[in-house]
């Protein structure tokens, strides 16, 4: 398995990376400008927030809620259904202070990272299971009935499945880690799981220090791929640790991380963006979809 790296940009003031997810593409791409486009709005309004000041915890929300919105990647409209054919969201914000929030299993929320993010700020807890309309609507969070996050690629996606008996698969996930003007790091990430998974699965999304993490130390990440392969190498969470106890470098602690999971036979990738405001890009799966500012200028990969 081969690991892929995109250039990595920085140091900068501020600095940001999102992800539409690893695997499961179609080939070709449907539409790749529109992924571009997806893309690089994402980045641009992440950077609106950063440019002016404003906290990587906001940016990631931002620039995770326009690939929520979009029908291309599997987080909420658009996400990949389990095999009742129901959209099961998970999602999870981490500041680099050390708040967390998480949402799993979400069925109402409009933007699952904005429920998570209302966990996060108007909770004492981390992790809830699916909000009702009622909490959500206590929080100031928007809902949705199910027939929007369902869309009809999804559900022939899941059809041919069950149909095929297929195991579970595809994956795909958005995600945003950022650095601010002002030092602080923050990691977003947001999904659907993969298509044809038993409802209740839950993946390494919404797990802190899985696919979510953030600490001031040392870096953001998020993770896209298999996820029961990163919740058993606690993949987020094992960059953070070799930075911060071996003092690895980002890539040596990016490097070592993918190299476990594809030994374990697990695919996917990550973005990662560390204190000094690097950014990096890495993954094992043939291709993710992901994009990046590089000297305040949205660089997307399709
Ligand atoms: N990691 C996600 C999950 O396992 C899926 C993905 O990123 O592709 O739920």
């Amino acid at each position: 398995m081969t690991t892929t790296w995109l250039p990595a940009s920085g140091p900068t003031p501020f600095a940001l990376a999102v992800h539409g997810g690893a695997g499961a593409r179609p080939e070709p791409v449907r539409d790749p400008e529109l992924h571009h486009r997806t893309l690089r709005e994402a980045l641009t309004r992440g950077q609106q927030i950063l440019a002016r000041g404003g906290p990587a915890s906001d940016a990631v929300c931002a620039a995770v809620t326009v690939l929520e919105d979009s029908p291309l990647f599997n987080a909420a409209r658009g996400a990949a259904l389990a095999t009742d054919g129901v959209a099961e969201l998970d999602a999870a914000l981490m500041e680099g202070a050390g708040v967390c929030g998480g949402v799993i299993g979400s069925h109402h929320a409009r933007n699952p990272i904005l429920a998570a993010r209302a966990v996060l700020a108007q909770t004492p807890h981390v992790l809830m299971v699916d909000p009702s309309v009622e909490v959500l609507a206590g929080w100031g969070v928007q809902t949705a009935p199910a027939e929007y996050f369902l869309t009809e690629r999804r559900l022939r996606e899941v059809e041919e499945a069950r149909a095929a008996h297929l195991a579970p698969t595809g994956h795909g996930t958005v995600g945003a880690v950022a650095r601010d003007l002002h030092g602080a790091v923050a990691a977003a990430t947001s999904t659907g799981g993969v298509t044809n998974q038993l409802p209740g699965r839950v993946g390494d999304t919404p797990l802190i220090g899985a696919g979510t993490f953030a600490d001031n130390e040392t870096v953001a990440v998020s993770c896209t791929g298999t996820g029961e392969h990163f919740i058993r190498a606690v993949a987020a969470h094992d960059v953070h640790a070799r930075m911060k106890y071996l003092d690895a470098s980002l890539r040596e602690a990016v490097e070592a991380v993918l190299d476990g999971i594809g030994a374990a036979g697990g695919e996917g990738g990550l973005i990662a963006v560390d204190r000094q405001g690097n950014a990096l890009v890495s993954f094992n799966s043939n291709e993710m979809f992901c994009g990046y500012l590089d000297d305040g200028e949205p660089v997307t990969h399709v």
